[in-house]
């Protein structure tokens, strides 16, 4: 347990979906947490959210951060907006994390620092309303719907043939560029009713009331009609603070995590974006929780293994409670704790708490 104001158990560098639901976990087992955001990741620009089930649609990401945030304050976690701009492990094992106007030292260090995608040039339709960046969010809004893929390398032209699932209209927009796609990816795009535009994008005709996309305009003078699209150019991750560590990229350039979040760095973390997988909010919502709950097994004080009891005797009952008093008196006066109102109303309805598998 730590005690002084800039000294944290766990340390949460990002506060996306990830980032935050690492941080809920932290401070919800009873852990002194802190989680640092810039501000403005992917989540940040969503205009709606989807697949999140219990999420209604029409919840921006702006109003879904905002929650969160707030569910990790109620349990005791701090929340610091900044940039963290380097991290590097102490001589005790520990971390100190640098901002441009702090610094603070923490047991373990949660990377949840997501990515940028790579925007294509100027003219584009409006982000949310014609231009998407996350197929499988958002393909469900353009089923049965004219749509375009813009890119010119391997993953442009799967995703314009993924898109054939959900509607028989569409094009891939090449914009001036040689494709770099592989001559098998070519044989089989071949075989699949998409039509390929070369010419690059001279104007984007939008709904004057909506602000959704109407039309593309081409420097051959063509017009075409589209609800929508993605673009295809890749990520730009931001690993950074992980390779100051030491910590092993994929050749993707994700952060290589095990299961559980961990890095090849002790005491590392990376969650979300930033690792391998699906880059969805409920997949970065899991890795966030399952770092959180490796990261308790770590570093709780109880059970004491059985060496440390041979070599520091046994627990003192002065020794526990283990939580810090301050997370005990925020737990304490929760809403959701058992003493409390909903405490009440479960001891009412013969409920006990159940505990947790391990
Ligand atoms: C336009 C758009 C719409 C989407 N819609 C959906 C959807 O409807 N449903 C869905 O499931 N998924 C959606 N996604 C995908 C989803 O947003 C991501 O998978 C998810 O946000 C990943 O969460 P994350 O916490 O890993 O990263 P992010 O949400 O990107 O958060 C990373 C955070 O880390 C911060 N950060 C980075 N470096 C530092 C640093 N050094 N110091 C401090 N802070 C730092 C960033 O500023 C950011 O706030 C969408 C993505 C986009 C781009």
């Amino acid at each position: 347990m730590s005690s002084s104001d800039d000294e944290y158990d766990i340390a949460v560098v990002g506060g996306g979906p990830a980032g935050l639901t690492t941080a809920l976990y932290g401070a919800r087992l009873g852990h002194e947490t802190v989680l640092i955001d810039r501000g403005g990741g992917r989540a940040a620009m969503m205009a709606d959210t989807h697949n999140v089930i219990g999420v209604t649609e029409d919840t921006s990401g702006n109003e879904f951060l905002a929650t969160g945030r707030e569910q990790v304050e109620s349990y005791g976690g701090t929340f610091e907006r900044g940039f963290v701009t380097d991290v590097e492990r102490t001589g005790d094992d520990r971390f100190r994390l640098s901002t441009s106007d702090a610094e603070l030292v923490s047991e373990r260090v949660v990377l949840a620092t997501g990515f940028s995608d790579e925007r294509p040039d100027p003219p584009l339709p409006r982000t949310g309303k014609g231009l998407h960046y996350c197929l499988h969010c958002d393909a469900y809004m353009f089923v049965d719907e004219p749509v375009y893929v813009m890119g010119h390398g391997e993953a442009a032209a799967h995703v314009a043939m993924i898109m054939l699932n959900v509607t028989d209209d569409v094009d891939l927009l090449t914009r001036g560029a040689a494709p770099t796609w592989s001559d098998e990816t070519a044989e089989q795009l071949a075989a699949h009713p998409v039509d390929i535009v070369e010419e690059d994008v001279t104007g984007v005709e939008n709904d004057p009331d909506s602000g959704w996309l109407e039309a593309l305009e081409f420097e051959d003078g063509t017009r075409r009609e589209y609800r929508g699209g993605f673009p295809m150019y890749g990520s730009d991750y931001n690993t950074a603070l992980a390779e100051g560590l030491g910590c092993d990229l994929t050749e993707g350039g994700e952060i290589d995590v095990d299961d559980h979040g961990r890095t090849s760095e002790d005491g590392v973390f990376a969650v979300g974006d930033i690792t391998p997988g699906h880059n969805q909010v409920p997949v970065a919502m899991g890795q966030g929780a399952k770092a959180g709950l490796a990261i308790h097994k770590e570093i709780r004080e109880f059970p004491r293994s059985r060496e440390a009891i041979e070599a520091d005797g046994p627990v003192d009952p002065d020794e526990v409670p283990a939580i810090s008093p301050e997370l005990m008196a925020t737990a304490v006066a929760h809403e959701g704790h058992a003493g409390g109102p909903r405490g009440e109303v479960a001891e009412a309805k013969g409920r006990t708490p159940a505990a947790d598998d391990d």
